[in-house]
């Protein structure tokens, strides 16, 4: 059975990165019938927060991914925050120290640092060189009397270790560039290097996959889980396989830290979940060529790691958005009347709440739904509807207000007193007042919708006045008349 784990650390917001790795995972087991495991890598205790991990698991909620074990759904591996497991790890450590497949380092940082000066002005591998991998009984009573305190470190083969990612295929990674690497602190802390292939092995996970900045950590993993396997910890070994790099602005590696990067930022400004989740589904995936707006059952069910590719993605804005007005063209005009309701609020919107009129919002939210980007922008495309004296924008007033126009204006005011009120008829009106003018719909069209939208660019003009009512509209063309 496929078991796979998303296992991030809370550490601040979380970043889209983290959100593609989950993606995969989630993707990757529901597509195989298996096992997602949730854990929470949360052994450093400076970085991590309450607030972070909470934010993390309501993140994963809003996202709609389900897991199978972990934080409040519980498991039979529980507990699943890694904070909650200190025991295990000092076990497992005490083990590898007894079976001498870790030892105790007595080396200084001055030490180390010298040392790897002097090994790199050689032209040597300047990584760990085994100081302490042999020490007597003497050497080691010596070290603690001067009162030095020792890391674990794993003792890594003398020999080349080649695996199979399923991304990458075969790599080889020789044993001077994999040190001996330590796995807990002087402090009695373990680190990542250890907890993170002991939880995978007894949480019995078959199938890693994680992004490529992880890759390096993975010989040294494959050398534990040896130990492991010998000491009975460990079943076996899982597969890897490690996601590309996204690479941001200016071809640089997202950063965690990239405005961009933050899965807040998406949520702010109304991108839709379905939305945001097939975009990062193509950041090293794609489902078909020439094909790009899918949903996540699509691509659960079509999701193979052997069509991930290993060649950088690029993190796309413009991308992202385009996909994520085509979810929102999808949706049930219904439904996105409702996922509209946080930017219809204060502090979001900029008038009264009991301005707002719920069935004049039904009215115009299908007219919105085929324009808006994401769902943020509707608060400005309907405002002039709640305001009672929508702001004007200067930009937009001077391109639209030119010579003749206030005789336009004054022309369509008076064929809209007189007209039926409905989008037909109201562009009857306003097409006949242009042409008195010699002007075309468009150019009549302008003044009339800064007038009493404020704006120069909006949602079509005769539904929209014809929601907003024939007194409103008179009155706002005799304030602009003024
Ligand atoms: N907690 C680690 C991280 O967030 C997990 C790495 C892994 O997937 O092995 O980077």
């Amino acid at each position: 059975p496929v078991r796979v784990r998303f296992c991030p650390s809370p550490t601040g917001n979380p970043h889209v990165g983290l959100v593609r790795t989950a993606l995969f995972n989630w993707a990757f087991a529901r597509h195989h019938g298996g096992t997602l495991v949730f854990r929470i890598e949360d052994t450093d205790a400076a970085r991590d927060s309450e607030d972070s991990y909470n934010q993390l698991l309501e993140s994963m909620r809003w996202l709609g991914f389900d897991w199978d074990e972990g934080p409040e759904v519980g498991g039979p591996h529980a507990p699943y925050r890694q904070s909650q497991r200190m025991d295990i790890y000092k076990d497992v450590a005490d083990r590898l120290l007894a079976g001498g497949y870790a030892y105790h380092c007595y080396c200084t940082t001055e030490e180390l640092d010298a040392r790897r000066d002097a090994a790199r002005a050689a032209g040597k591998p300047s990584g760990y060189d085994g100081h302490c991998r042999e020490l007597s009984a003497e050497q080691i009573s010596a070290y603690e009397a001067e009162g030095r305190t020792s890391i674990v470190r794993f003792r890594m083969p003398d020999e080349a270790l080649t695996f199979t990612d399923l991304v990458r295929g075969e790599l080889t990674f020789q044993p001077e560039n994999v040190p001996d690497y330590g796995i807990v602190r002087a402090n009695g802390a373990p680190l990542y290097t250890l907890v993170n292939p002991v939880d995978d092995a007894l949480m019995e996970i078959t199938h890693v996959l994680r992004g490529e900045d992880l890759l390096s950590s993975t010989p040294r993993q494959l050398a534990l889980y040896k130990a492991l396997i010998e000491l009975g910890i460990a079943k076996g070994t899982p597969a890897f396989g490690h996601l590309p790099y996204v690479m941001g602005e200016g071809n640089k590696k997202l950063s965690k830290r990239d405005p961009q990067a933050s899965l807040n930022l998406y949520r702010e400004r109304g991108f839709l979940p379905e939305g945001l989740l097939n975009y990062l589904s193509l950041l090293g995936w794609s489902i078909a060529e020439d094909r790009d707006i899918f949903s996540v059952e699509e691509m659960v069910a079509a999701f193979d790691i052997k069509d991930v590719n290993a060649n950088p993605a690029r993190f796309d804005l413009k991308k992202c958005e385009h996909i994520n007005a085509e979810h929102i063209r999808k949706m049930d005009v219904k439904a996105f009347t409702e996922a509209c309701g946080p930017w219809l609020k204060a502090p979001i919107a900029p008038w009264a709440p009991e301005a707002f009129d719920a069935e004049q919002f039904a009215a115009i939210a299908p007219h919105a739904q085929t324009r808006v980007t994401v769902l943020s922008d509707i608060t400005a495309n309907v405002d002039f509807l709640f305001l009672d004296e929508p702001a004007t924008d200067e930009a937009s007033w001077n391109k639209a207000m030119k010579e003749g126009s206030d005789a336009l204006l004054t022309t369509a005011r008076a064929k809209l007193a007189d007209a039926e009120w409905n989008a037909d008829a109201l562009k009857n009106a306003i097409l006949t007042a242009g042409e008195e003018h010699g002007l075309k719909l468009g150019k009549a069209q302008a003044p009339v919708r800064v007038a009493v939208t404020g704006r120069t660019i909006g949602l079509p003009l005769f539904e929209s006045l014809e929601i907003l009512g024939r007194e409103k509209t008179l009155a706002r063309i005799d304030a602009a008349l003024a």
